[in-house]
């Protein structure tokens, strides 16, 4: 197991519990000290994908790292938090016990991690996955984004979306336009 933060690729087990049909292990990377923590758990029969034309297709960890990585794309990201969301995903996935699991509710669990993560990723991988139609589709989703960061900017560690000068700016000159 590499360490989601330096990629180390040992660690010591510092806590272990048995949850639900599992074994949580809270770890220590050797190297840089940091804590995460892993499941190990009977992997039932391959889990599927169900796609929207009703496809199935065998669960891939590889499939949704690049996925996730597409929409990371040169975004300053500290290092490991891309396998850490595919982990985190992963992981949960296998916690329900399905077998099953419907591509949109899999695409929905992606654009939640990557909207905590970052906003601009969140904003590639939802105009790919919710097949944005318009600019105005795609333009209320940002303002959506923007107005919960201005209510509640202490709750997120991100760069702004906007920077502050911008963002007034941009304020100005709706008011002007619609006036
Ligand atoms: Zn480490």
């Amino acid at each position: 197991m590499k360490c989601p933060y330096c990629g180390y690729h040992d660690s010591k087990v510092i806590d272990s519990r048995d949850v639900n049909d599992g074994v949580r292990r809270r770890r220590q990377c050797l190297k840089c000290s940091s804590r995460f923590t892993t499941y190990e758990r009977l992997q039932p029969a391959a889990l599927f994908v169900v796609k929207k034309d009703k496809r199935r297709e065998e669960f891939s960890q590889d499939k949704l790292l690049t996925g996730i990585r597409k929409a990371c794309e040169k975004r300053p990201l500290p290092t490991g938090a891309i396998d850490k969301l595919a982990d985190d995903i992963e992981a949960k996935l296998y916690h329900q016990g399905k077998a099953e699991i419907q591509s949109a509710v899999l695409g929905d669990m992606v654009m939640e991690g990557l909207k905590s993560l970052d906003y601009i990723a969140y904003i590639r991988f939802a105009s790919v996955y919710r097949e944005f139609t318009d600019i105005t589709a795609l333009k209320e989703e940002v303002d959506t984004l923007i107005s919960a960061e201005a209510k509640a900017p202490q709750l997120t560690s991100q760069l702004p979306l906007l920077p502050d000068e911008e963002f007034a700016g941009i304020t100005k000159n709706r008011r002007r336009n619609r006036n």
